[in-house]
């Protein structure tokens, strides 16, 4: 049989395994840590650093494609596997994804709008920033995630401080939007050129973190769709992507769409497709690594996903309270709930310890029940 592998071990590498294993393949991790999400399910766990070349070697010598589960990965990494066997995403596409600088570029190269920017590298860029982008958020260009990594400004002088105070790494500033809310699209795309994806799903955050994902779009008419659909197929093929991609979206208070960031691999957002649809993210993941045919997913049951945080596991009422297991009995009982653990061990605040989708046959009931299930586990009730 054939083998896939995966670098990085979280819970996105570990739902690829699952769908990789479900098609039959075996399957190969590279991660440092120890227990790891997905190192725990893999049929085989290299343990050691992504730029191990030795490990590199052992992981291309056991695979016959080679997939990432997080963007960071070093790019050198993905080219010395890809002088071997088959890497998706490439090096060149992941790189684009790490630097929000190039991301916008690439975004304006494939003709979709997004927020008015500035690149700020240097003391110069700073001064030379136009008023029009304030008030503004300055993000870092690489590394940031969950809101880290950026900074609200107002002024000038909140800018100088702000880049200041992010180290004076290379930063975008983006102009702050007026948002209506907030949508994305799963795309995946093959070998062949092939583009299929999921319907736009919409999502809250909330402190900078993805809280709720509702399928269908209760705000998204069929035109506006149609226009998210097309600006990210145009973003995936213009950069000749293969695998699945996220991008997100921002709806404008005036109805515009903006395109925020993309990231190269299966996405929070997409994780509803695993109880929504006929096939899930990971499945696609999977067969546009392997060459399968990719077919376009049908979307069954209107879903709701709830984050599950580390924070859950914590007694609200007493800051001290040692880490307990909520309540999954009482949400399992709700009909239409699917409980979704990554098997970490440590609960910690604002970490993603799982999900829980709730589907059902109408939007109105998988959110009814949702909100029961919100108000069981002590999450918030409105979204
Ligand atoms: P992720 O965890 O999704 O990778 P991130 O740290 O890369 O997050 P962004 O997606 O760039 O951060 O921004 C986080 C959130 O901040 C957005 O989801 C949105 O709510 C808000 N935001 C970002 N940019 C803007 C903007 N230009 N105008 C208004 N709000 C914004
Ligand atoms: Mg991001
Ligand atoms: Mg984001």
């Amino acid at each position: 049989g054939a083998t896939l592998g995966v670098l990085g071990g979280g819970q996105l590498g570990r739902m690829f395994l699952h769908a990789a294993q479900s098609l039959g393949y075996r399957t190969v991790v590279l991660d440092p840590d120890a227990d790891s999400p997905a190192g725990a399910v893999a049929h085989e766990h290299i343990r050691a650093d992504y730029l191990d070349e030795a490990a590199l070697a052992a992981l291309a010598a056991a695979c016959d494609a080679i997939t990432t589960e997080f963007e960071n990965v070093p790019a050198h990494a993905l080219e010395l596997l890809a002088a071997q066997r088959p890497v998706a995403p490439a090096a060149s596409c992941v790189a684009i994804c790490q630097d929000r600088a190039a991301e916008k570029a690439h975004f304006r190269a494939a003709g979709v709008d997004g927020a008015p920017y500035a690149v700020i590298a240097t003391e110069a860029d700073l001064q030379a920033v136009p008023d029009s982008l304030l008030p503004g958020i300055l993000k870092t260009a690489r590394m940031g995630y969950d809101g880290k990594g950026q900074v609200r400004v107002r002024s000038r002088a909140e800018l100088q401080a702000a880049w200041s105070e992010l180290k004076q790494v290379a930063c975008v500033l983006e102009q702050l939007l007026p948002l209506q809310l907030e949508l994305s699209v799963i795309v995946a795309r093959g070998r062949d050129g092939t583009v299929v994806q999921f319907p736009v799903q919409q999502n809250l955050h909330r402190d900078g973190i993805l809280a709720v994902t509702e399928v269908p779009a209760p705000a998204v008419d069929a035109a506006l769709q149609a226009r998210a659909a097309e600006s990210a197929a145009r973003i995936a093929t213009e950069m000749g992507y293969v695998g699945v991609l996220c991008i997100e979206f921002f709806l404008l208070q005036d109805g515009r769409l903006v395109v925020n960031e993309m990231a190269p691999r299966p996405h929070n957002s997409g994780h509803y497709t695993l109880n929504a649809c006929d096939a899930s993210q990971f499945e696609l993941q999977v067969r546009a690594l392997a060459g399968l045919p990719l077919i376009t997913p049908r979307l069954h049951s209107p879903t709701v996903m709830l984050n599950l945080l580390g924070d859950l596991w914590f007694d609200p009422q007493d800051p001290a309270s040692a880490a307990r297991e909520p309540d999954w009995a009482g949400v399992l009982a709700l009909p239409g709930t699917h409980l979704h653990l990554y098997g970490k061990a440590n609960a910690r605040r604002g970490r993603k310890m799982g999900h829980l989708n709730v589907s059902a046959a109408t939007p109105e009931a998988a959110r009814a029940t949702a909100r029961r299930a919100a108000a069981l586990l002590g999450l918030p009730e409105t979204w």
